[in-house]
């Protein structure tokens, strides 16, 4: 695959020059004309926001819920567009969201993250989009899955669509985690590596799932040289149709992009310590990762004890150890890890492993 050569970067999206980190913001879905205009007459006195996001058509994991205004919601944008100079982003999801929104001079459209994992659904939209001048925005897809991110941002160039840009709203977890979709920072940073030119937009509110750690992510996204920041924000966000927990009042959120540190990147020196926090965040990330498996591991570890300790077991199990170090040695250096950095590593984890049985068999004997 090409390297996405005749990508256009955001500079040049619009005829009036855009200085990055682009801020887009609003709320999650258009609810009424009052909120949308409302929230929108707050959000343009911040100049540095330059587009406003609303959602019309939501996807919503269980039916009869708010699943959006529709179409009817494309004449309160196109008002916001004409009284306050802000340019419109909606997301789309079909061939038939791409007309109306193309027919109502919508300025920007995005592809959500459910959509993105449907290949047939992104290729019809990219179709239906071939030619088309606007700034489309793919977020990732639910599952941590980087080529299908990749073949969905593909099928749009491939029909001729150079203003692209992917955002990173997370990736859903498994386990219970402090944030509603977990950052996995390592897999936007491979796209970029990947893909020098595409721009990224990060958003923390969908990362977030509540308004506590958006600051953070913000800062994170920014120091890893994201190209723009897409916030939800709401004039009332306790009586919001959908994600009312994520949303920050305009003002709230003017507060945060003035915290908000952009640093340097543009000498030579810089551009080796872009990098290197970049192989920095994705070590984070992987150590993060690491541990969370050793803890889990010892958690098994425990109920093994406990189990040897009913049944009258010893702890020290000799020829499971050679298995382990046999297997685990072989599959490790057919990775590119020694035999040396192997054993020890598992040396230390076992007698850790023993030292966590044994205190469950002494705990056991006292009872
Ligand atoms: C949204 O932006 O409101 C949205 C539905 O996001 P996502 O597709 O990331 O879940
Ligand atoms: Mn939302």
């Amino acid at each position: 695959m090409e390297n996405l050569d005749k990508l256009i970067s955001i500079n040049n999206w619009f005829d009036e020059p855009l200085d990055t980190p682009i801020y887009i913001a609003g709320p999650c879905s258009a609810e009424t004309e009052e909120q949308v205009f409302a929230t929108a007459s707050e959000i343009s006195k911040n100049s540095k926001i330059k587009i406003f996001r609303a959602g019309l058509w939501k996807p919503r994991t269980r039916p009869n819920t708010f699943e959006g205004v529709g179409s009817k919601g494309l004449a309160w944008l196109k008002k916001v567009k004409e009284q306050f100079g802000l340019r419109i982003a909606v997301e789309v999801a079909n061939p038939e969201h791409v007309e109306l929104c193309l027919k109502n001079d919508i300025d920007v459209l995005w592809i959500g993250a459910r959509t993105v994992s449907n290949p047939f659904s992104i290729q019809e939209i990219a179709k239906s989009l071939a030619n088309v001048k606007i700034p489309i925005l793919i977020k990732n897809p639910v599952n941590p899955d980087l080529d299908l991110w990749i073949g969905a941002i593909e099928r749009f160039y491939n029909n001729d669509v150079y203003k692209l840009a992917a955002i990173h709203r997370g990736f859903y977890p498994f386990e219970k985690t402090i944030f509603r979709n977990i950052p996995k920072w390592e897999i936007p940073i491979e796209l970029k590596i990947k893909f020098p030119n595409l721009p990224i937009i990060c958003d923390p509110s969908h990362i977030s799932g509540t308004t506590e750690y958006i600051e953070e992510i913000c800062q994170k996204a920014l120091d890893l040289n994201f190209d723009g920041l897409m916030i939800e924000s709401h004039i009332n966000p306790k009586s919001a149709l959908s994600d009312s927990q994520q949303q920050l009042t305009p003002n709230e959120l003017n507060q945060l992009l003035t915290r908000l540190i952009v640093r340097e990147s543009s000498s030579s020196d810089t551009e080796f310590t872009d990098l290197l926090s970049n192989y920095r965040a994705q070590i984070d990330s992987l150590d993060f990762q690491l541990l969370e498996l050793l803890a889990q591991r010892m958690k098994i570890v425990e109920k093994i004890g406990e189990y040897k300790s009913i049944n009258n077991v010893k702890i020290l199990q000799l020829r499971r150890w050679e298995n382990i170090i046999g297997t685990r040695t072989e599959f490790g250096q057919s990775r590119g890890l020694t035999e040396e950095f192997i054993t020890k590593l598992l040396q230390l984890v076992h007698k850790e492993s023993i030292q966590k049985q044994t205190e469950v068999m002494n705990k056991n004997k006292q009872l």
